[in-house]
């Protein structure tokens, strides 16, 4: 396996580390091709488009469309006239097909007229690069044909890197691109600093709080509508949830519930693609800004309090809360610090409901200090049917360059 460089990577010696920087040059993208997988990326006239192929030897599948939908190799610069068969398979056989279906669906766009181009056909050698420059705007598709490998064989289907370098690349937060929902979303809502939006969710459903440009705090609570009908407030107790999960917070796996006052689990994390959150502190409360000299700033606790009104819920000061991304941590002295969120453009966490709730998320305002890495930015939270099948995961990366991938279930998971 090679790591060749394609792109320079800006190398710091020494000097303040900065968690969630993108490691990659500004307006380099890299889109990583699972083997047998594809990929959709938007394109712009300019943008310089490479395929690197990991480990050699994987043939690759291009294919592009204009906005007209018209499908002509010469656009960007190649040779087509190949029919891509592996792609049309590998969408209906590998799982990182849907998304690209479903861009395909959502522009009208037929594969059956495609121009297909195929890249690294002749055998070639791990590291290898090809490389196109997009002369009009469109869609492009990379596919890593191949399908599963027969047992007495040697040409398992691996992975490809799709590196776009941006003609005009776009500010670094603030310009990711909201990535495309897990599955049809019931609830699909956007929260600008400073809001704080409640929504319902049924027992069973899922949940998904997607920081969009990364490093920027979401609080959360739920409520159960159950408890609510009887006059009840339920909410998510984080001591309760401390002490029954003997841990700070519950993560995927067998230690995953939310409990309230009652000891009743609420939710359950099913993913987290970041894994540094805080149930310690409240949400953020005006005194807090007024203790620190900014008296009237936005906070989410008064935020959660004014939109939790219209369900006869009783305001308060500060509201405990699962502070997501809020990157919290505990000294030798016992003293609670901050510092800037883990998390990237497009990370995520999914819950799933255990009982019916009233839920409320949040982007977090704060500007006076790292929580949101000094500049708040949006959450998305979207929700799915409770048929959905969303495996148990967690997020890692090899090196703390490489691309995030998620825990893949195992043989004993159902045992
Ligand atoms: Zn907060
Ligand atoms: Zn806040």
């Amino acid at each position: 396996m090679t790591d060749q460089a394609i792109f320079l990577r800006p190398k710091e010696v020494s000097g303040v580390r900065k968690p969630g920087l993108p490691v990659l040059p500004f307006g380099v993208e890299r889109h990583p091709v699972p083997g047998g997988g594809s990929r959709a990326v938007a394109i712009f006239a300019g943008d310089e488009i490479t395929l690197q192929d990991v480990e050699g030897l994987q043939p690759t599948e291009v294919v592009f469309f204009n906005h007209e939908g018209k499908s002509d190799a010469v656009m960007i610069g190649a040779k087509g006239g190949r029919d891509p068969a592996g792609l049309k398979a590998s969408l209906l056989q590998h799982a990182s097909g849907r998304q690209v279906v479903s861009a395909l669906a959502r522009s009208g766009f037929d594969l059956a007229g495609a121009d297909g181009i195929l890249a690294f056909f002749e055998g070639s050698q791990a590291g290898e690069t090809e490389r196109y420059i997009a002369t009009c705007d469109g869609l492009l598709i990379v596919c890593a044909a191949g399908g599963a490998m027969d047992a007495h064989a040697q040409w398992a289907p691996t992975e490809v890197v799709l590196y776009i370098k941006r003609a005009n690349p776009v500010a670094l937060k603030g310009g990711a691109l909201l990535p495309d929902p897990l599955a049809d979303p019931l609830v699909d809502i956007n929260i600008q600093p400073g809001e704080a939006k409640p929504y319902l969710v049924k027992a069973g459903e899922f949940i998904q709080v997607l920081d969009v440009q990364g490093r920027e705090c979401s609080d959360f609570q739920a409520f159960s509508l159950r408890a609510l009908d009887k006059g009840l407030e339920r909410d998510i107790d984080p001591t309760t949830t401390r002490s029954l999960m003997g841990s700070l917070y519950p993560a995927p796996g067998l230690f995953a519930k939310y409990f309230s006052v009652d000891q009743e689990p609420l939710v359950e994390i099913i993913q987290d693609t970041v894994g540094r959150h805080d149930t310690f502190g409240l949400a953020c409360t005006a005194r807090y800004y007024e203790d620190l000299g900014y008296p009237g700033h936005v906070n989410c606790s008064d935020n959660m309090t004014r939109e939790l009104a219209a369900y006869n819920i009783h305001p308060r000061t500060g509201w405990p809360a699962i502070n997501f991304f809020f990157n919290t941590l505990l000294d030798d002295t016992h003293a609670i610090s901050m510092d800037e969120p883990y998390s990237r453009p497009g990370d995520y966490v999914l819950l799933r409901a255990l009982t019916d709730l009233v839920c409320i998320s949040t982007a977090c305002p704060c500007d006076i200090d790292p929580a949101n890495a000094w500049t708040p930015t949006d959450i998305q939270v979207r929700t799915y049917k409770k048929t959905e099948d969303f495996k148990r995961s967690i997020g890692w990366r090899k090196t703390p360059g490489a691309d995030m991938e998620e825990t893949k279930k195992t043989g004993f998971h159902d045992c």
